[in-house]
Order: structure tokens, then C-alpha cells, then sequence
């Protein structure tokens, strides 16, 4: 079996490389490392199955060998990193998305697209369910990755429906683990790295947003299990226990032990203020659900940054 994973030297990416890697399969890596870094695959290269191209996936790809997978993971994720980069982030969800699609059309691969929760943009509905269609600002913000992730979708659907490609989609809500990257951004290494530094956690809003947060090791399961299905309409992939952010602070500072305060800062435009994921259809489909307790996902979390906000302390003398 030979697996092209785009993004693989992202966060979530080179966790589906170890993965697949494990199971047998010829990885193929291919990223331009906008967000990712080798450090997240250096552990893989001595590996003889594993193969990293660095390319950016907007331009045509082409591979001169059989391919049974792909998985489309390549995306700016982080909406710090997705404001620093809108037009690459726009072109990846819709070029590269075009891309690799007509590589697993020519290749006759199975085809796999990470999708984002973020396609419900600020939701109504509560808790989502994949029926609902989303309420997203195309033009805020958020809209260069909420409606690139949008066109990706029906892009992969008009794969499937007129070519006849073997695609699954599944939307991912907010997940977290090892070889995140420190300064993305993101709420959870934000509040890690200022809880480790003794720094103000800096809460947006008045904190009663809310997420529900799923650790990398059960999604990236979910993941493998769709691939191998017959289904093509998307699959909500995520952790049903939503908590505020405020709620989520206290619990980073408590886990840590961090005497750091919390700071009130500006809430962003368009931020979501629910998200919770209903994963019935992925627990009907794919007889999945997470394992790995918030708890228990943020306390191996916290080792990770732990090392990481070392060595940065390390290298700064
Ligand atoms: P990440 O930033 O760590 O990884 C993304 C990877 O894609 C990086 O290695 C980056 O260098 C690469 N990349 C970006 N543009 C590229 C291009 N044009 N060509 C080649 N490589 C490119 O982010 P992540 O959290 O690992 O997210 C991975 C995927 O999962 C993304 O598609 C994201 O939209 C999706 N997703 C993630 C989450 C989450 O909570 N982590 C939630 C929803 C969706
Ligand atoms: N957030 C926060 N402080 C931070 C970073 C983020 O309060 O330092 C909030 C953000 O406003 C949002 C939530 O945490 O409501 C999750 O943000 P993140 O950037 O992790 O991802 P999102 O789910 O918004 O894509």
C-alpha cells in the first residue's frame, strides 16, 4: 500500500504518517512547511518506507508509482497562521484540494479530505450535526479558511458523484496533542506555553465561548477507520465534552500548577461562541468514539510543552 499524506509534516499529519507507517504502508509525505516542520517527521526518516517531498501542494503533484491513499491534510489550521497567510490558505483548500483529487482520480486512489468544523462557521445550531449547512461570514475574517474548506467539500463531492473517485470528508473539531507547535496560536498551546512561563493566560472575550476538545491519538483512529469505509458524505470527527474557555484556562492552570493569573483580552471577529460536535453518524458508521479523557489528553499534552518551552528557554541562554 503506498499513502500520500499532504500536511504530513504538520501537527495532525505526522500523526496519520506514524500511523500508517505502522500499519505496513509506503508514506508519502508531501508539504511545503508554511506551518509544519520537520522536527514533527524527523523521528521517521530513517525509515525506508517513509519518503518526504517538499512541495506546495497548489501546484500539480505527480508520482511515478502506484497510489492506493491520499489524504489531503495540508491547510493552514490555526486561524493566527490562516490570517498570516490567507491567500496560500485559500489556494491549498482549492487548488491543492483539485490537485489531489485528480491525482486519485488518475491513480484510482481512495481519497480521504480533512475538513474543519469551521464549515459551520458561528453555528446556530447546537450541537452540530453534519445535516446542517453552516453559517459562515464569506467575507469576514475567518472566511479564507471556513470557505475554502467549503469549496474543498463540494470540490471532493463533484469528484465522487461525476468521476466517480472513492472520497470520504471528514470535519474535524478542535484537536489537540504532541508536536503541536508552541507559537500557533491556537487556544491550548497559548495557554500551556503562558501557564509554563508564568505569563497572563490570555482569555478572549469574556471566556464563555465554548470548544470540546479531542486528543490527536482518537482522531487520527477515527480517520483510519473512514478511509476504509464505502461512505462519502461528510463525518463529524471530534469530542463531545464542550467546555468554556474560561473553564479551560482554570483547568490548564490547575493541571499545571501555575501561579498565573488570567488576562481579559479583545475577542476576534467571527469567533465562534458554541461548538460542540454530534458524532452519532461516527459512532453508528464507524462504532468510534474517543477514549482518551480530557484529562488524561491534557496531562500528556502538557509534558510535550513542557520540554518544548525548555529547550526555547534553553536556546535563548
Ligand atoms: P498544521 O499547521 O500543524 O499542519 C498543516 C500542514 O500543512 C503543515 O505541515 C503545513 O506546512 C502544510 N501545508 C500547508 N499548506 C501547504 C501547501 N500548500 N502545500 C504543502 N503543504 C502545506 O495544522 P494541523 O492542526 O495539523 O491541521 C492539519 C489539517 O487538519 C488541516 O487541513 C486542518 O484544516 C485540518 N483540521 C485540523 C484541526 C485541528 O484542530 N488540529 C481542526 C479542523 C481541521
Ligand atoms: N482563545 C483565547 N485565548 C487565546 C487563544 C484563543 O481565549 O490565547 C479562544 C478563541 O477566541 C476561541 C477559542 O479560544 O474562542 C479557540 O480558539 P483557537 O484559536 O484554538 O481555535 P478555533 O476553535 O477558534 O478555530
Amino acid at each position: 500500500m503506498r499513502t500520500v499524506i499532504t500536511g504530513g509534516g504538520g501537527f495532525v499529519g505526522s500523526h496519520l504518517c506514524e500511523r500508517f507507517l505502522a500499519e505496513g504502508h509506503v508514506v508519502v509525505c508531501v508539504d511545503n512547511l508554511i506551518t509544519g516542520s520537520l522536527v514533527n517527521v524527523e523521528h521517521l526518516r530513517s525509515n525506508p518506507n517513509f519518503i518526504f517531498y517538499r512541495h506546495d501542494i497548489s501546484h500539480p503533484f505527480e508520482i511515478d508509482a502506484p497510489v492506493d491513499n491520499i489524504l489531503h491534510f495540508a491547510s493552514p489550521a490555526s486561524p493566527v497562521d490562516y490570517l498570516r497567510h490567507p491567500i496560500p490558505t485559500l489556494k491549498v483548500g482549492s487548488l491543492g484540494t483539485h490537485n489531489t483529487l485528480g491525482l486519485a482520480k488518475l491513480k484510482k486512489a481512495r481519497y480521504l479530505l480533512a475538513s474543519t468544523s469551521e464549515v459551520y462557521g458561528d453555528p446556530e445550531e447546537h450541537p452540530q450535526r453534519e445535516e446542517y449547512w453552516g453559517h459562515v461570514n464569506p467575507i469576514g475574517i475567518r472566511g479564507v479558511y471556513d470557505e475554502a474548506k467549503r469549496f474543498a467539500e463540494a470540490m471532493t463531492m463533484a469528484y465522487h458523484r461525476h468521476h466517480g473517485v472513492d472520497t470520504h470528508i471528514c470535519r474535524i473539531f478542535n484537536t489537540y496533542g504532541e508536536r503541536m507547535r508552541l507559537d500557533d496560536g491556537r487556544v491550548l498551546p497559548n495557554f500551556m506555553g503562558q501557564a509554563l512561563r508564568g505569563e497572563p493566560l490570555t482569555v478572549y472575550g469574556d471566556g464563555s465561548q465554548t470548544r470540546s476538545f479531542c486528543y490527536v491519538a482518537d482522531l487520527v483512529e477515527g480517520i483510519f477507520r473512514l478511509l476504509h469505509t464505502d461512505f462519502h458524505e461528510p463525518v463529524n470527527l471530534g469530542n463531545p465534552n464542550e467546555v468554556t474557555i474560561r473553564e479551560f484556562a482554570e483547568e490548564i492552570l490547575q493541571l499545571s500548577g501555575s501561579k498565573s493569573k488570567i488576562e481579559y483580552q479583545p475577542l476576534p471577529q467571527d469567533d465562534p461562541k458554541l461548538r460542540r460536535p454530534d458524532i452519532s453518524r461516527a459512532r453508528k458508521l464507524l462504532g468510534w468514539e474517543p477514549k482518551v479523557d480530557r484529562h488524561e489528553g491534557l496531562r500528556r499534552t502538557l509534558e510535550h510543552f513542557r520540554q518544548r518551552v525548555k529547550d526555547g528557554s534553553a536556546k535563548m541562554g
